[in-house]
């Protein structure tokens, strides 16, 4: 039987996926569908789409694709990625690790915010791979956010691992739920910060932070 396309009926025997009937079309067999899926062939309906064209066929799979990779950051501890990897060093000078592309998901509107995430810290007896420093910012982001608690999100984490001197966060990102919708503002950019320690507390620290940042 080389129709692979027609839509799956139960045969002679029960069918053993669990899988309810009518699954989106192209799935595959093999693959149980992702729960995503059928909300959202019943989404591309409530739109007014025909989720059945040929140009949709596959977009509820490739949808929750899309959305598992876009929200994998519920299933990572940041706390267990940072401690792999910090180590004792007796410097006292400022980290700092600028531009980290930050991509995530408004919690409002599930629509994309995205710009930029600049993370210091100034280290007492321990710091951490640089690189996991980028890998905290998408653990937090890839989840529905709003920009607010993502900026103090990654600050308290680095805080309580490395228990440094002090952590700062910045982030300014652009919201498409604001570019594309609602007040249409093409150009504007929300700025965050979370200060903690002597980012907070000392005038000069954060100066000296900020000053990076330019
Ligand atoms: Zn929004």
């Amino acid at each position: 039987m080389p129709a692979r396309r027609t839509p799956r009926r139960p045969a002679a025997k029960a069918p053993t996926d669990g899988r309810p009937g009518g699954g989106t079309p192209g799935a595959d067999a093999a693959e149980p569908a992702d729960p995503i899926e059928p909300i959202v062939s019943r989404l591309l309906a409530a739109i007014g789409e025909d989720p059945a064209r040929a140009g949709l066929a596959r977009t509820p799979h490739r949808v929750a694709k899309a959305y598992r990779f876009m929200t994998q950051g519920y299933a990572q501890d940041p706390a267990e990625l940072l401690n792999g990897a910090v180590f004792r060093e007796d410097t006292d000078e400022m980290v700092v690790v600028r531009d980290i592309e930050v991509y995530s998901l408004c919690e409002h509107h599930l629509v994309p915010f995205f710009g930029k995430a600049h993370v210091g810290y100034l280290p007492k007896g321990r710091i951490v791979g640089l690189s996991k420093i980028p890998r905290i910012v998408d653990a937090y982001a890839r989840r529905l956010q709003v920009q607010e608690r993502l900026t103090s999100q990654i600050a308290r984490a680095l805080d309580q691992v490395l228990a440094p001197r002090g952590v700062g966060v910045v982030i300014e990102a652009q919201h498409l739920c604001m570019m594309m919708r609602g007040v249409e503002k093409q150009n504007s950019r929300a700025v965050t910060s979370c200060m903690l320690g002597l980012f907070r507390s000392d005038a000069r620290t954060r100066a000296e932070f900020l000053e990076f940042l330019r």
